[in-house]
C-alpha cells in the first residue's frame, strides 16, 4: 500500500508522490493572532500533526512551514481597539499559541515565520506580479491583482469564470466567492494602519501587505516555487488559497502545490462556533480544567478529517476515558517487561504485527484516523486479554509495546506516564516545605500532578493531615485522583468526570 490522499484541487484520492523523496515540503497556513486560537482552529491544526507524524512514520523528512499572520485586517482593527502597537497586541498570542500547541502536543513545525519579518519578500512579490503585467495600481493608490489575466483563476474553488467581475475590486482581506473580484496585494497605508504601526515602504507606495500576498511570498521564501502539500481549513479554499495560488503561478510560472488537502469544520454542540453563541472554546479553557491533552486528540482523531465533527462535553468524556485505557495497556506492557517468560509466547507478537498492518492501512487509506483509533483500541481489548493469560515471551512483550508506542506516537493519544501512573512513596519523611498551588501558567499539567502528588506523599509521611488533604484537593480540581495502594504505593490518575467545583 502506498500513502493516498485526497486532493482538493483534483476532487480525487490520489497517490502521493513527493517531487524529492524522502524529503516532503509541507506548508500549513497558521493562526492569526489576533486572539487566542479556539479548538476549530486546533482541529485544523491536529490533522496536520497527525499527517506530518504519519508522514515520518512512514519514512519521509518533512520540512514543515507555518506561518503566523501578524499583520492583517483583524490584527490591526484589535491593536487599535485596545490601543498599543501592532507588535505589543499580537505577542501575547503568539506566546499563547506555542503554550496550546506544546500542550495538544503538535510538533513544531521546521519555521514559525512572522509576516511582519518577511515585508522585503512580499514587496519583491509585488514588483514581480506588477513586471509581468498581471497587477496594477488602483486610484486608491493600493495595489491589485488582475484576475482575468490569469486564466486558471477559480480552478481551486470552482468559481465560474463568468460571475468573476474583473476590474471590479475588493480590498478586505475576507470575501464571499460572490464577490471575485480583483483582489488586493498591497494596501495603502491608512491613518489607523500608521496608528498600529502596521505601514511600510515601498516603491509603489507606502502600505501593508494583503494577507494572501503573505503566505505565497513566505511559502517560496523557505520552500520553494512548487510544494508538495498546502494544508489549511476549508473554510481557507476561497478566497484565501485561490488567491494564494494566482499570485504564487503568475509570479513564477510554475506550479505552486502538488497535493491541496483541507479540513472540515467543527461544531459545537451541532453550532458553528462563534463568540456570538457563547459556545467559543479555547484550548486553555480544557487545560485550566484539568484536561489531559489525549482526551481532545482522541476526540479529533475519531471523526475523518474531511467529516464535520460536533465537540460537546460527553464526548470528551468518552474521548477522555478511551485515552485512559490506551494508557493502561502501555502502563501494564511496560511493567511486565521484566517478568516476561524466556521462551516465545506468540499471541502478543501477532497481535502487535496485526496493529502495525491494520494502522498503517487506515492511514494510507486518505488518513482515516477513526480506523487508525479503533485499531488501538481493539489492540488494547487484545492485548490485555493475552495478558490475563499469562506466559508471554519476554521478546513478544517489548515487541507488542514498541509496536504499540509506534502507533500510538503518530495520533498521540496516550496520556503521560506522569498522568497515569504510581508515584513511589518516600522512605524517609521529608521536611522541605513544597508550595501547594494551582499549575503555572504554561506548566505541564502531568509533570505539575506528579509534583503535587509527591508533595502529599511527603506530607503524610510527616503526618500533616492538612497539608495532606490540600493537595488532594487541588489534584481533584484539576481532574486528577490520587489512591493509596495496599502495598504503600500511590497511584494517580485522571478522573474521567468533571470534578472541578462550578
Ligand atoms: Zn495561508
Amino acid at each position: 500500500m502506498t500513502l493516498r490522499l485526497f486532493n482538493t484541487l483534483t476532487r480525487q484520492v490520489e497517490d502521493f508522490a513527493p517531487l524529492a523523496p524522502p524529503a516532503v515540503t509541507l506548508y500549513t497556513c497558521g493562526p492569526t493572532v489576533w486572539n487566542y486560537a479556539h479548538i476549530g482552529n486546533f482541529r485544523t491544526f491536529v490533522f496536520e500533526d497527525v499527517l506530518r507524524r504519519y508522514l515520518e512514520y512512514s519514512g519521509y523528512r518533512v520540512t514543515h512551514v507555518m506561518n503566523l499572520t501578524d499583520v492583517d485586517d483583524r490584527t490591526i482593527a484589535a491593536a487599535n481597539q485596545a490601543g498599543v502597537p501592532l507588535a505589543a497586541h499580537t505577542a501575547p498570542f503568539v506566546e499563547a499559541f506555542f503554550a496550546d500547541r506544546d500542550y495538544l502536543r503538535l510538533e513544531p513545525a521546521t519555521h514559525y515565520p512572522r509576516a511582519t519579518t518577511h515585508i522585503p519578500h512580499m514587496v519583491a512579490l509585488v514588483e514581480r506580479l506588477l513586471e509581468r503585467g498581471v497587477a496594477y495600481k488602483g486610484d486608491d493608490g493600493s495595489v491589485y491583482f488582475a484576475i482575468e489575466k490569469f486564466p486558471a483563476y477559480g480552478r481551486l474553488s470552482r468559481v465560474e469564470r463568468r460571475d468573476l467581475k474583473a476590474g471590479a475590486r475588493v480590498s478586505s482581506d475576507e470575501y464571499a466567492k460572490e464577490d471575485a473580484r480583483d483582489f488586493v496585494l498591497w494596501k495603502a497605508a491608512k491613518p489607523e494602519d500608521e496608528r498600529a504601526g502596521a505601514a511600510w515602504d515601498a516603491p509603489f507606495g507606502r502600505g501593508r501587505p494583503g494577507w494572501h500576498l503573505e503566505c505565497s511570498a513566505m511559502s517560496q521564501h523557505y520552500l520553494g516555487r512548487t510544494l508538495d502539500i498546502h494544508a489549511g481549513g476549508v473554510d481557507l479554499i476561497f478566497p484565501h488559497h485561490e488567491d494564494e495560488i494566482a499570485q504564487s503561478e503568475a509570479a513564477t510560472g510554475q506550479p505552486f502545490v502538488r497535493l491541496w488537502l483541507h479540513g472540515e469544520f467543527l461544531l459545537v454542540d451541532d453550532t458553528k462556533m462563534s463568540k456570538r453563541y457563547g459556545n467559543f472554546v479555547t484550548v486553555r479553557d480544557l487545560r485550566d480544567d484539568g484536561r489531559d491533552p489525549t482526551a481532545l486528540r482522541a476526540l479529533l482523531c475519531s471523526t475523518h478529517y474531511r467529516k464535520q465533527l460536533n465537540f460537546t462535553r460527553d464526548a470528551l468524556e468518552a474521548a477522555a476515558a478511551g485515552a485512559s485505557r490506551l494508557g493502561g495497556l502501555r502502563d501494564r506492557l511496560a511493567r511486565a517487561q521484566g517478568q516476561g517468560a524466556a521462551a516465545e509466547g506468540g499471541a502478543l507478537a501477532q497481535l502487535a504485527d496485526a496493529l502495525e498492518r491494520e494502522f498503517r492501512a487506515a492511514l494510507d487509506d486518505d488518513l482515516d484516523a477513526p480506523r487508525a483509533l479503533a485499531a488501538l483500541m481493539n489492540f488494547v481489548r487484545d492485548a490485555n486479554r493475552a495478558l490475563d493469560a499469562g506466559g508471554a515471551g519476554r521478546d513478544e512483550l517489548s515487541r507488542a509495546l514498541a509496536a504499540f508506542e509506534r502507533t500510538a506516537a503518530v495520533l498521540q493519544v496516550v496520556p503521560s506516564a506522569a498522568a497515569v501512573g504510581r508515584i513511589e512513596a518516600p522512605t524517609a519523611p521529608a521536611r522541605e516545605a513544597v508550595r501547594l498551588g494551582p499549575p503555572e501558567p504554561g506548566e505541564d499539567l502531568g509533570a505539575w500532578a506528579r509534583r503535587m502528588a509527591e508533595a502529599r506523599a511527603r506530607a503524610r509521611g510527616r503526618r500533616d493531615w492538612q497539608a495532606a488533604d490540600a493537595a488532594r484537593r487541588l489534584l481533584a480540581e484539576h481532574g486528577f485522583e490520587v489512591r493509596d495502594t495496599k502495598d504503600g504505593a500511590v497511584e494517580l490518575r485522571p478522573v474521567t468526570t468533571k470534578t472541578r467545583p462550578a
